[in-house]
């Protein structure tokens, strides 16, 4: 997809900081970070929103997950704590169609989603 961000990103167009890769996911720095770690975890597969995962995506969400603990630890955060994120549609705060999960810690998150 030319015109997504995230796409460009995998396919190297345009610079980011990248933590974690694997055949499936990516996952690189947010350009705008809200917390100490603030990460973002991507399949390399274009997918617009949550509601367009099928089935056949549900290893990759999982993989996804795995892949956020890994880089919590590599961080250092994991048992202090950290928050996984991930906006749908307008509402929801979705702005880059592309799904993602931010990953977020590494300073207190006020409870619940502040
Ligand atoms: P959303 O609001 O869609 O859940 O989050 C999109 C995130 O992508 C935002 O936190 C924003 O800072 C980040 N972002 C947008 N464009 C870029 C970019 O070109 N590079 C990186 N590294 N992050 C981006
Ligand atoms: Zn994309």
């Amino acid at each position: 997809m030319n015109n997504c961000v995230f796409c460009r990103i995998i396919e190297r167009k345009i610079p980011a900081k990248i933590v974690y890769e694997d055949d499936d996911v990516l996952a690189f720095e947010d350009i705008n970070p809200h917390a100490p770690v603030h990460t973002l975890i991507i399949p390399k597969r274009h997918i617009s929103t949550l509601l367009d995962l099928t089935d056949e995506d549900l290893l990759i969400c999982g993989r996804m997950v795995k892949a956020a603990n890994f880089i919590a630890r590599e961080k250092g955060i994991a048992e202090r704590g950290f928050r996984l994120v991930s906006n749908c549609n307008p509402e929801g705060g979705q702005v880059v169609y592309h799904v993602h999960i931010h990953l977020l810690g590494g300073r207190q998150l006020i409870a619940p989603f502040g």
